[in-house]
């Protein structure tokens, strides 16, 4: 018997997917692990479980507890879930700029979900700094700090690496991955690093976010905005700390749309939108590299999530935006 033990059981040993058009656009294999298929429906059901998982071994999260974290989405789905299936109480902070679709998704899963002002990271009123703050202050409560907490990237090492080194054969030569905590790329260049110092390891990066110019120049200097979710940051997180980088690779919304759109139409895959800056920016490094050369991503979530905007016309034509 082949038997899954519930949600936690099920999160992981994801499909790796040649993208077929940006394979043969390029000459290499575009390679996507498919994320969008955990049981919460994106990458961060990893990190959620490894947080929950060393807070239970360490005695810091008890039985009736509450995990508290300040989140774009996704980490919270993914807490959300494993708080259902585990018997704890989930408090979520989000800012109010994050896609409707997520907030109802919370809520629906029972978390208790705080809005709030979309503010720097510097502001005291930043939904991270909020949720530390409300963790400190209630009883029996975690703060699971995915940003700056290292079971995080750890999820990504000890699976999302190995999961794709068996999945190639150990046949990777570059890894790409966009970053919000940076746990996804950071635990998968460790990984990769670890197995062969010759894999290229790319950060990519929306605009708006300071990692490129970071990246390029060792300043941390943000320029423009983006539709993306997720991703994009403009500190160094305790979970980027001491992580190799050959290089970065920026990319644009439009870039990032006709990507996603191209995707939808040609793959038949429905995806977000970090999964374009993602998709967008393994091709650039496929196309520097040449013909031949095994190129693998991360197909971060799904496209449902964000149906109300990267796939309705009216909000990007709001945002100066209409590819499609
Ligand atoms: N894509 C999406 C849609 C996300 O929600 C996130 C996490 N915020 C990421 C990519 C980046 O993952 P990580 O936090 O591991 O850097």
């Amino acid at each position: 018997m082949d038997i899954k033990e519930g949600f936690v059981g099920t999160v992981g040993n994801t499909p790796l997917i040649r993208l077929k058009s940006f394979s043969e656009e390029t000459g290499c294999n575009i390679l996507g692990k498919a994320e969008f298929l955990n049981p919460g429906g994106s990458v961060k059901d990893r990190a959620a479980l490894y947080i929950i998982k060393n807070a239970e071994e360490k005695g810091l999260l008890k039985p009736g507890g509450t995990v508290v974290e300040g989140t774009a989405g996704n980490t919270g789905i993914g807490l959300a879930h494993i708080c259902n299936a585990k018997g704890y109480k989930c408090l979520i902070i989000i800012p109010e700029t994050q896609s409707q679709e997520k907030i109802d998704l919370l809520r629906t899963l029972g978390a208790e979900v705080r809005t709030v002002p979309a503010v720097p990271y510097k502001d005291p009123n930043n939904y991270v700094k909020v949720s530390g703050r409300l963790a400190e202050e209630l009883d029996n409560a975690i703060w699971a700090n995915q940003f700056d907490n290292l079971a995080n990237r750890q999820a990504h090492y000890e699976t999302t690496g190995p999961e794709i080194w068996q999945q190639t054969n150990g046949k990777v030569d570059g890894w790409v991955s966009a970053t919000g905590t940076g746990g996804t790329y950071a635990g998968g260049a460790l990984f990769f690093k670890e197995k062969n110092p010759n894999i290229k390891c790319i950060v990519a990066d929306p605009m708006g976010s300071g990692l490129y110019s970071y990246v390029k120049t060792g300043e941390i200097k943000p320029e423009g905005s983006s539709i993306t979710e997720g991703i994009g940051n403009s500190r160094i997180t305790a979970n980027m700390q001491d992580v190799p980088i050959d290089d970065a690779i920026q990319i644009d919304d439009h870039e990032a749309l006709r990507i996603v759109y191209q995707l939808l139409s040609q793959d038949g895959l429905f995806m977000g939108g970090s999964v374009g800056i993602n998709v967008g920016a393994a091709v650039a490094l496929a196309k520097e590299m040449g013909p031949g050369h095994n190129i693998v991503t991360i197909l971060c979530d799904g496209g449902a999530r964000y149906q109300s905007r990267l796939y309705n016309q009216e909000w990007l034509a709001s945002k100066g935006l209409s590819l499609g």
